[in-house]
């Protein structure tokens, strides 16, 4: 997703500018051939939930196995693709593997598992964006309430009328749709009445600042807009049993972090979906 303040910072912060002109030269040429050389990839993370120890969802997080640099996050290379133009490639390879990945796992029987996509806000510029996505949902004959986008509080800022329409067309036609990272944009709580998303995503950083069964003022006030919004709730980057356990008393059940699992390849997050109960450690 966007991050614009970050945008370009290390022009700034590092007097090595030739070297960094170079690296991100090499890092465009680079980008502009992964797709065609087929070097992306997703793994998948589990969002369980704690009360009927179940894995409810999968987030497909995009990876990049770059022929020298290694594995690179997200975060390495999607502003550098939204700068490039590059995105909306991307963002459809990601759709389109998500679907495949969500269609073989349905196939193994775990039929009411949701995956969840990242979307780019210049995703939405697209006139077509609607129709693409519920195509690609209809071509791997998946049921539109198992697909949730991912979008960012900066998406809601600009250009409302339009993405506003077009999030409550994805509702219309059956998909979730969740505020990723929530409560860390310029969170106005006039937009979640004008775009109908049906989930929030507790960013980690708020989870982070969890360290026993106590209350915390963020968390209940998230968990009271969800309740009166009647949105589902989902808390980020759980790290800790203490984390998951004060989540749990402050009435947030689903939750996904480094606690239950890593993001994986598909075939170790199949194992997952296999013997769930090896993601709950035992009390
Ligand atoms: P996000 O959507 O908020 O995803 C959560 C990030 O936190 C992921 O980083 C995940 O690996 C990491 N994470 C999960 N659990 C924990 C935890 O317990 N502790 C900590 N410290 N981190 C945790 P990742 O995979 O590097 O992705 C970074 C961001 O890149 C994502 O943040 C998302 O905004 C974006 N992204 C990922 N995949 C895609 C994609 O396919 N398309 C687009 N446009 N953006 C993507
Ligand atoms: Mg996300
Ligand atoms: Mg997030
Ligand atoms: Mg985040």
């Amino acid at each position: 997703q966007v991050k614009r303040s970050g945008k370009n910072a290390f022009r700034f912060f590092d007097p090595e500018l030739n070297t960094h002109h170079r690296e991100r030269i090499t890092l465009e040429n680079d980008l502009r051939n992964a797709l065609l050389r087929g070097e992306f990839e997703l793994h998948y993370q589990p969002q369980v939930s704690i009360a009927r120890r179940q894995i409810v969802g999968m987030e497909a997080l995009l990876r990049w196995r770059h022929p020298a640099l290694g594995h690179l996050s997200p975060n390495a290379f999607i502003q550098v693709a939204e700068e490039l133009g590059l995105i909306g490639e991307i963002s459809r390879w990601v759709l389109e593997e998500a679907c495949t990945q969500l269609a073989s796992w349905r196939q193994e029987g775990h039929v009411g598992l949701r995956m969840s996509v990242n979307m780019s806000p210049l995703d939405f510029d697209k006139r077509d964006i609607v129709s693409s996505i519920t195509e690609c949902l209809a071509r791997h004959a998946l049921p539109p309430g198992q697909m949730e986008l991912e979008i960012t509080e900066s998406l809601m800022m600009n250009d409302t009328a339009d993405v506003a329409a077009k999030v409550r067309q994805l509702r219309s036609a059956g998909l979730s749709v969740a505020i990723d990272d929530f409560g860390t944009g310029y969170s106005a709580l006039a937009y979640l009445q004008k775009f109908p998303v049906s989930t929030l995503k507790i960013d980690r950083s708020f989870v982070r600042d969890l360290d026993g069964p106590t209350t915390n003022p963020i968390i209940s006030a998230i968990t009271g807009i969800a309740r009166g919004f009647a949105l589902d709730i989902v808390a980020e980057g759980v790290e800790q049993p203490e984390q998951a356990e004060a989540l749990q008393l402050l009435g947030c059940d689903v939750m996904q972090g480094y606690y239950f699992a890593r993001p994986a390849p598909a075939h170790e997050a199949l194992e997952w979906l296999r013997q769930p109960a090896r993601l709950f450690p035992v009390h």
